[in-house]
């Protein structure tokens, strides 16, 4: 059970339709912190061992995401990519 699908069973997106509540909101955190305890990524499932900086790890600790996962969801305000680093 991943994040995803509690999100798609919310949105009716696999036939069925959850009431969101409280509780369903509380159970969607539980079930990140114990993806993330178990380091599988909370949205795919898959083992989540490898990122490419700290700023990964940490935004791991933060939403369960792998990187792959990271990547996809900000890919489009990845402005370090697309102008790379400040300098400190
Ligand atoms: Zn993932």
């Amino acid at each position: 059970m991943t994040i995803r699908n509690v999100i798609n069973a919310f949105y009716g997106l696999d036939g069925s339709n959850v009431q969101m509540t409280p509780e369903t909101y509380v159970d969607v955190i539980n079930t990140k912190n114990e993806m993330v305890e178990a380091e599988l990524c909370a949205w795919c499932g898959t083992y989540a061992s490898t990122f490419k900086d700290k700023q990964s790890k940490k935004e791991y600790s933060i939403s369960g995401l792998c990187q792959d996962c990271q990547d996809e969801t900000f890919k489009e305000d990845n402005v370090y990519d697309r102008e790379g680093y400040p300098s400190e």
